[in-house]
């Protein structure tokens, strides 16, 4: 059989200890996984598992889940043991909600240093707990809620104030002996957040999380994550990430996969090559390209498909993608893995394509 190649990425993974988040590895040579939150109330425990469903079907390795009350800490062993993948318990204030969950069989916990006063002299309990039941913990310093006695010597949420806090934390969990966490320095600033990753990772191997936090709504968001966990991906740097979008968790997690696809540190799946369109193009190509999108969502192999407006660089493209259509004249030339399969009118390319996906899909299944 032909050994395939991996494709090429920007840098080798910085060398990070490996943990564990239940089922799912985290930092070593592990993938990078994509993390997102629910948004229902943890007490609603049947929404919060169907949220979850949802979010496994998109391809979410690690779902949070918030805990901000006694009720919400009673619901996490049933969702816990039901959910599809690992939960991790997001705790603020309340250190007692953080045993709730470790010996409720949570994953993981979050703690933020920032927002558990007393934390610091809890840390010895909560490691033993914590090892006693194969949880790992995350280290969650954010900027909106960083340590008041950080906040008060830096004046503001700097790089330096949230790698302090964080390596402050790390080292009273290493006091005891305890070493299965990760940690995150979230920013809403981009910059600032890449600048703390960068410091972060020279002051130890722990597993980085990866988040701009309050990146807003989907398309700033989304821009603000793609640029940051870009530039520090591109670095090696990142062993976890959370795309935090004001939208639906789905998209965050298909924001997530979006990114490690486009850096190669996951698998492409369906691929559209599409093009802008200009005032040669002889066919609607976003209508297209949209259609075609929609009607392949599903397919499970790696496809590249090419969606091009004109005979410019439509051949071209098409003939380099596993499936391909080049429009011309209210026409289209569907090509199959390079050769010219046929030619149909306008409103034949979309089902033409979709039934070609699904011809080669089957092929690739059955190899
Ligand atoms: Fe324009 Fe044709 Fe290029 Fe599309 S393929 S951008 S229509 S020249």
């Amino acid at each position: 059989p032909s050994v395939k190649e991996a494709p090429p990425v920007l840098a080798p993974r910085r060398k990070t200890r490996k943990i564990k988040v239940g089922s799912v590895e985290v930092g070593g040579d592990a993938h990078v996984s994509v993390q997102s939150m629910t948004t229902t109330k943890t007490t609603d425990i049947g929404a919060t598992l169907q949220q979850i469903a949802e979010l496994t079907a998109a391809g979410c390795d690690i779902v949070r889940v918030a805990c901000p009350s006694a009720d919400d800490a009673e619901a996490l062993p049933i969702i816990a043991k039901k959910s599809t993948i690992p939960v991790i318990a997001d705790i603020h204030f309340q250190p007692r909600y953080v045993f709730a969950a470790i010996k409720g069989g949570c994953a993981a916990v979050r703690v933020n240093p920032g927002n558990i006063r007393k934390f610091d002299d809890q840390v010895k309990e909560i490691a033993q707990a914590a090892k006693d039941h194969g949880t790992s913990i995350r280290i969650g310093v954010n900027a909106g809620s960083l340590d008041p006695r950080l906040l008060k010597k830096y004046g503001a949420a700097t790089p330096e104030a949230l790698v302090e806090s964080a390596v402050w934390e790390a080292s009273l969990f290493e006091e005891h002996d305890f070493h299965d966490f990760k940690i995150s320095v979230k920013h809403h600033d981009p910059v600032v957040m890449v600048k703390a990753y960068e410091m972060l990772a020279e002051r130890g191997d722990w597993p980085l999380h990866l988040g701009v936090t309050e990146a807003g709504p989907a398309f700033q968001g989304t821009i603000k994550s793609a640029v940051a966990f870009g530039a520090l991906l591109s670095k090696g740097i990142g062993d976890t990430i959370r795309v935090s979008l004001s939208a639906p968790p789905v998209e965050e997690v298909k924001v997530g996969i979006q990114i490690l696809q486009s850096l190669n540190l996951r698998p492409k799946k369906l691929e559209i090559v599409s093009c802008p369109s200009c005032g040669r193009a002889q066919v609607d190509v976003y209508k297209l390209a949209e259609e075609v999108t929609e009607g392949l969502k599903d397919v499970t192999v790696p496809l590249r498909v090419a969606v091009m407006g004109c005979v410019v660089n439509g051949p071209g493209e098409a003939r380099e993608a596993d499936l391909g259509v080049a429009s011309g004249n209210g026409k289209g030339q569907i090509f199959v893995k390079g050769e010219v399969i046929s030619t149909v009118p306008e409103s034949e390319i979309v089902p033409t394509l979709i039934a070609e996906a699904q011809r080669i899909a089957e092929r690739m299944e059955a190899e």
